[in-house]
């Protein structure tokens, strides 16, 4: 703020008594010299201040009185005028006129003192007029220094304020921000409202069923109360089932014991093996009657050539003769009896025998397909599944597996899965109770059938890596899978033991591969013994030599007694195959007739 230009007070008193000290006229001019020096100053403050103009209003007033002061000095200059002895005014005395020269003095001085009070007045009018302006001046300057402490509050102020704008800004946005999560926590009211609602319908859903649901419980805690009462009654009727039932299972075994005794405790099955491109050759014959017959004709050329060729028929007959397109569940249904026995408590034993090639393995092993599965997989089915019948009436099962070679009188643990450099040696020896073991065998607890099937998987992993060894071993070597039963009816304080023994790869003696047409007695070896041992158990001979061959030893307890033996030949068709196909077959049917001395004629 600009400063205004103050004239001091001091100089305006000194200027007004110097001029007191002087003569009009010099008085006159510095006073007019004064009043323009006063006035720029006026000048400035009207731009700047209007209010102060007013102090310009005495300036005018000290016009108007010099104004006047003047006229009044003329007033006193007209005696001069009018004393006409000189006319014209300027008329010059003589010099001898001393008198009027006097009277014109003193006329001037009289002008001059009039001229003198009229400046004094004016100067007094200045005097006030300056005081006045100078009092104006200290009250604007203290109007100022209000205003400016004014000035420094609203600069305060202001600052003040734009701290507050800031705050009112932060606040606005504070306030955008809730406005927006309040629009949003708005929205998910109205969500949850609506999820509210919802259960609520879906809670009023639910009262009305639990009430629908409490009246049903109601009746059916009544219904229950009297199903209860039934219950009990009816559990002492099962009871008395169960004991007609257990008295029903005994008579069933009994009655299948005999049924199987008379079919025969050792039975002898034949089985012809299809030609591979299907059919049935010339030389083998299947009786259309029934199903136990088979011959084999044999066409002898004439070495004459005069007489004419000579057929040569040698008939069999057997328990079952089974044709090429038997499948594998009809040769099952004839064993699965023996299973049912071997879970009733009677040992059996199921060999396969005939040349390699016969279909030995097919018959008791199979094909992993169903309808081609063998006698081994079919068996371990019907047992498991007839052993969880069983325990619906208190019966408990366990089972072993155990799987061994018998290879040139050495056994070999075919479920042996230890390094090969340290396979144990196995012997078999007898219990105190009489029962057949094979010393560090592995035997393989088991409690379903694909547990069997991986035993059986595991045996014919361990049989092709020895037959890479040895090329010809398995046609000289047998597989023996054995399961034990054991059965516990712990309510009737019952048990039963037995062992269902499968055989696959009895191999007739290598030895007589040349003597085609011989008799019976040159086979020996593991076929002539179990022939032997079969025929002194048929004789009821006190001595059976069941030591002479690791099988029949091993087989001991499955042979004798009350066990169930089937054995089955297996055929092959191909017209080279005669000289091996008879073998076969005399063998079986010497067992047979064994077996059967009355129907030795069977024959031939
Ligand atoms: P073995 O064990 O007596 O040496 P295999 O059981 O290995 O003989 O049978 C030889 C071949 O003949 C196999 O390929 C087998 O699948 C087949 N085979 C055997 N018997 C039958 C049959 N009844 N029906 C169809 N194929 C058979
Ligand atoms: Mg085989």
């Amino acid at each position: 703020m600009s400063r205004l230009p103050v004239m001091s007070s001091k100089r305006v008193l000194a200027c007004s008594s110097a001029e007191n000290a002087q003569d009009l006229a010099p008085a006159q001019k510095r006073l007019r010299k004064d009043a323009d020096l006063v006035k720029p100053a006026a000048t400035v403050i009207g731009t700047k201040r209007p209010a102060l103009a007013a102090t310009r209003a005495p300036l005018c007033v000290i016009k108007q009185s010099v104004a006047s002061a003047a006229a009044k000095g003329g007033n006193m200059k007209q005696p001069v005028v009018s004393t006409g002895t000189k006319t014209g005014g300027t008329q010059k005395r003589n010099p001898w006129d001393l008198k009027g020269k006097v009277s014109d003095m003193e006329d001037k001085v009289r002008n001059y003192q009039m001229k003198v009070k009229t400046l004094n007045q004016e100067n007094e009018v200045l005097q006030d007029s300056v005081s006045q302006s100078q009092r104006k001046m200290v009250q604007v300057e203290k109007e100022l220094q209000i205003q400016r402490s004014q000035i420094g509050e609203y600069e305060r102020k202001l600052q003040v304020l734009a701290g507050v704008q800031d705050e009112l800004e932060k606040v606005l946005s504070d306030k955008n921000f809730l406005q927006k999560e309040l629009t949003n926590l708005e929205g998910k009211y109205k969500v949850m409202e609506t999820l509210r609602d919802s259960q609520e319908t879906e809670l009023q859903t639910l009262k009305m069923k639990l009430s629908v649901q409490e009246s049903t419980l109601a009746r059916v805690q009544a219904n229950l109360r009297d199903s209860e009462e039934e219950v009990r009654s009816l559990k002492e009727t099962v009871a008395q089932q169960k004991d007609e039932i257990y008295a029903g299972e005994m008579e069933r075994r009994r009655l299948h014991n005999t049924i199987q005794e008379l079919k025969g405790n050792i039975r002898v099955f034949c089985r012809v093996r299809p030609l591979v491109g299907g059919g049935l050759p010339k030389h083998i014959q299947l009786a259309t009657s029934d199903n136990k017959a088979i011959t084999l004709a044999k066409t002898e050329e004439s070495h004459t050539g005069k007489t004419a060729d000579t057929q040569k028929n040698y008939n069999f007959s057997f328990d079952r003769v089974f044709g090429p397109r038997t499948s594998q569940q009809e040769v099952f249904e004839e064993i699965s009896l023996l299973v049912q026995s071997a879970l009733d408590g009677y040992n059996v034993c199921c060999f396969a025998y005939g040349q390699t090639g016969s279909g030995k393995t097919y018959t008791m092993e199979g094909d992993e397909f169903d309808e081609t599965r063998g006698v081994i997989p079919r068996a371990v089915q019907q047992i498991f599944k007839a052993a969880g019948k069983l325990g619906e009436q208190g019966w408990e099962f366990t089972f072993t597996a155990s799987f061994v070679e018998i290879y040139n009188e050495t056994l070999r643990d075919l479920l042996y899965t230890g390094k090969s450099s340290k396979r144990p040696e196995h012997e078999i020896r007898k219990t105190a109770s009489n029962e057949v073991t094979i010393t560090n065998l592995t035997y393989e607890r088991v409690i379903n059938e694909d547990q069997v099937l991986g035993l059986i998987a595991l045996a014919n992993q361990n049989r092709s890596t020895a037959q890479t060894a040895q090329n010809d071993r398995s046609s000289r070597s047998h597989s023996v899978f054995q399961l034990d039963i054991e059965g516990v009816n712990a309510g009737r304080d019952v048990k039963c033991k037995s062992t269902l023994c499968l055989v696959d790869g009895w191999q007739r003696d290598d030895r007589h591969q040349g003597d085609r047409f011989k008799e019976m007695t040159a086979i020996n070896g593991s076929l002539s013994n179990l022939g032997i041992v079969i025929a002194a158990l048929a004789n009821k001979e006190s001595y059976v030599p069941y030591r002479n061959s690791k099988l029949t030893y091993l087989l001991q307890g499955c042979l004798g007694g009350n066990s169930k033996t089937l054995m089955f030949v297996n055929i092959a068709p191909e017209p080279d195959s005669f000289g091996e196909t008879l073998n076969s077959l005399r063998f079986a049917s010497k067992v047979s007739a064994v077996l059967f001395p009355v129907f030795t004629g069977r024959v031939h």
